[in-house]
């Protein structure tokens, strides 16, 4: 579920990405039909235009930033998945990041106070109590 909430987001981010692009090139070619208008001594339209062009320009690259800014965002944001082992014998229970091959009864290596094998006994996505929560 996670992996396709990812790649819409990212599908987003492209679209918004060209949009972006394409308002970046109308301000350019606003800025170099104000240079015309300026050289044809139109300097009426020559300053709509580079108004025009620089106001553009400088939303386009508010929106590049404001998208990286919220990309970086939610990569620091994505829940962890934690690994929660047990000892059978003495309860000597430790948490750690999941890896690869993990699985719920799975027996890893010895216990650190008893010796005896550990197993897996939960596996789950650590939530942020801040995502939980909705301020009014
Ligand atoms: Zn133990």
């Amino acid at each position: 579920m996670s992996q396709n909430s990812s790649s819409a987001s990212s599908k987003i981010s492209t679209y918004l990405m060209m949009i972006v692009l394409i308002v970046l090139a109308l301000s350019i070619v606003a800025l170099l039909l104000s240079v015309s208008a300026f050289t044809e001594g139109n300097e009426m339209l020559a300053g709509f235009l580079l108004v025009i062009g620089f106001l553009a320009m400088g939303l386009s690259v508010y929106v590049m930033f404001q998208s990286r800014k919220r990309a970086a965002n939610m990569k620091i944001e994505s829940p962890k998945v934690m690994t929660t082992i047990e000892c059978k014998k003495c309860g000597f229970k430790s948490v750690r990041e999941f890896q690869r091959g993990d699985f719920v009864f799975k027996d890893l290596e010895p216990c650190q106070k008893c010796n005896d094998k550990m197993i897996i006994t939960a596996i789950y996505k650590e939530v942020k109590d801040k995502e939980k929560t909705y301020g009014i």
